[in-house]
């Protein structure tokens, strides 16, 4: 059921000076893909408080509510979102902590709204270590939180202390690291939560050093990875013991396009939209590269990227 027109007056109602409402708002703009029908709200609270209200409002109306990040591991279908998408847009506080006297490392208060790339660079700039896997790694902390984001150099389950999200009822909830039940490329966080800050301790480390091996992880993906095209980094999650990319690539399926949709052609996992795709050019291709790599190898291969919406 769309919003109803009270819905949206409430909705309008209960945002602070500083947040931002938009109705019927095209996902397509939110998501690195570039696809995706319209959310009924997107919601972009200025405070942890008001997200808390607007969280606690949709609960007791039945609303659906689920959180946005960067849309960056979001497949959004073309019918759109209905209810509340919650953004963290601007949830942007970071506070770095001084070290004390008998720890070496210093503690990062962190909002769901930094983009993992300003994370990089503050905590570069006060030569902080334990975060260069982020080198190229788009996002939110949010998102990458859900997502246990990583690369070889590491993970978001590495460095990450506390994580506090915000119940369906708006009440916050601190998880500590081995309550996040962080695995590859997920973590046990409720899909009814929303991240809104993290804690992370990040090691003292020579800047050199940083900037080299973000340097080298750059450049690996320069060479590997696609370019210049709306994606959401790698589609599946590679199988244990095996990479997807291999698989999809043994299967002779990179360049494969079905309407605006392809396998890339520089990464098998990558698919890519290479024109006017619509999401379900995407699901018709997802589709058509698992049903493959199950009947050549034997393997299902599990979606990393998430979708939400309605065909
Ligand atoms: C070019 C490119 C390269 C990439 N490379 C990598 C890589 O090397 N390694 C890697 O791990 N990933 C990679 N990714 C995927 C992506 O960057 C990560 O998954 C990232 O952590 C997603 O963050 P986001 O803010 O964009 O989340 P979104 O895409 O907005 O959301 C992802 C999921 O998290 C949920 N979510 C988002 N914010 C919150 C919140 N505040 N509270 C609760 N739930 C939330 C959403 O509902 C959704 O289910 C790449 C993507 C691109 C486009």
């Amino acid at each position: 059921m769309p919003l109803s027109s009270s819905h949206r007056q409430d909705l309008l109602a209960l945002l602070d000076s500083g947040g931002e409402v938009r109705f019927d708002e095209p996902l397509a703009r939110h998501t690195t893909l570039r696809v995706g029908g319209p959310v009924d709200a997107w919601v972009a609270p200025s405070s942890i408080t008001e997200l808390c209200r607007i969280r606690r409002y949709c609960d007791e109306l039945s609303i659906p509510c689920r959180a946005l990040g960067s849309g960056s591991n979001l497949l959004v279908l073309d019918g759109g979102v209905r209810g509340v998408l919650l953004s963290s847009d601007k949830l942007r506080g970071l506070r770095f902590s001084e070290p004390s006297a008998d720890d070496s490392r210093t503690e990062v208060y962190v909002e769901a709204g930094v983009s993992t790339g300003k994370l990089l660079s503050e905590a570069t700039k006060r030569s902080l270590g334990g975060v260069e896997f982020l080198g190229g790694v788009p996002g939110s902390i949010g998102g990458g939180m859900i997502m246990n984001a990583g690369t070889y150099l590491g993970e978001f389950k590495d460095v990450t202390v506390e994580v506090t999200s915000v119940s369906s009822h708006g009440e916050l909830i601190a998880r500590t690291h081995s309550e996040c039940g962080f695995v590859y490329r997920g973590s046990a966080i409720p899909p009814s939560e929303i991240v809104v800050f993290a804690r992370l301790r990040l090691p003292h480390r020579d800047k050199e050093a940083i900037d080299a091996d973000v340097a080298a992880l750059r450049k690996r993906r320069k060479e590997r990875e696609p370019h210049g095209v709306p994606c959401a980094g790698s589609f599946f999650k590679n199988p244990p013991g095996d990479f997807a990319g291999r698989l999809i690539e043994s299967c002779g399926l990179k360049g494969t396009r079905i309407g605006g949709a392809e396998v890339a052609t520089a990464h098998a996992n990558w698919l890519v939209n290479v024109g006017d795709a619509k999401a379900s050019d995407f699901v018709s291709l997802i589709d058509l590269v698992r049903r493959t790599v199950t009947q050549q190898f034997g393997i299902t291969l599990e979606l990393e990227v998430k979708v939400m919406g309605e065909p």
